[in-house]
């Protein structure tokens, strides 16, 4: 959203143009033939923010600095029920009806292109024991990220983080080493059950 200023910057979800939403300048233009002339809106989201970029760049954009974003041609119903969360935002934020007038937006910040370098298989950063994924992490979208694949990426990747993490407290946990002193006798044995070390102690010192 451009407009109003208290809102700039809140996201207008990408499903208003995967439902159909159209990108137009000033002018009235459907600018995006320029563009991509084959996938228009459905165009990926660089190509998209680029595209508007360049057209508030070169004069044609909307009041606020940007460019409309239309899904006023499809019946409202269908708008209300597939964008329910975008038509209140629109109506409550901006007073704008978006099953009836265009949305102004421009591209912003969503998403952080990583940073902490790690080790693809455990996550493990270069400091033992600190582990980073999703958008801290470096690496796995490279210069650009295609729409809907940051979840994946942190289910995939968090729990080969987590595992790593798991197993590594496991090594150096005060358990360990009690466990290695009093292998193969009772308080060997308590200890892997995972009594506390007070019991085990007990136990060890008869
Ligand atoms: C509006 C919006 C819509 C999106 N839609 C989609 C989508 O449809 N599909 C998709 O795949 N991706 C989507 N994304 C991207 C995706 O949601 C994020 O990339 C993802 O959630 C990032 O996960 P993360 O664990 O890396 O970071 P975060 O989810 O930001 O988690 C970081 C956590 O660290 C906490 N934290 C920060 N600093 C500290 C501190 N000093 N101490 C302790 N805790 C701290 C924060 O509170 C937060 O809970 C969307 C993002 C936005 C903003």
């Amino acid at each position: 959203m451009v407009w109003p200023s208290s809102v700039r910057g809140l996201l207008v979800t990408e499903a208003v143009r995967g439902e159909g939403g159209i990108l137009l300048n000033a002018k009235g233009e459907r600018f995006m033939e320029r563009y991509d002339p084959a996938r228009m809106e459905l165009s990926t989201r660089d190509v998209i923010a680029r595209a508007i970029y360049s057209e508030v760049n070169e004069g044609r954009g909307s009041p606020h600095g940007g460019a409309y974003l239309s899904i006023a041609h499809k019946p409202a119903r269908f708008i209300r029920a597939k964008l329910p969360s975008m038509y209140q935002q629109f109506i409550s934020f901006a007073g704008v009806d978006i099953t009836r007038e265009a949305m102004e937006v421009f591209p912003t910040t969503h998403y952080a292109m990583g940073g902490i370098r790690v080790e693809p298989a455990s996550c493990q950063t270069a400091i033992p024991g600190l582990f980073a994924v999703g958008e801290a992490a470096a690496g796995l979208h490279g210069a650009n990220r295609l729409g809907g694949n940051s979840l994946s990426d942190l289910l995939v990747f968090g729990r080969r983080a987590g595992e790593a993490a798991g197993e590594r407290a496991r090594q150096i946990s005060p358990h360990a080493s009690v466990r290695r002193r009093h292998r193969g006798s009772r308080a060997g044995a308590a200890c892997a059950l995972g009594a506390p070390k007070w019991r085990i102690a007990r136990i060890a010192n008869g």
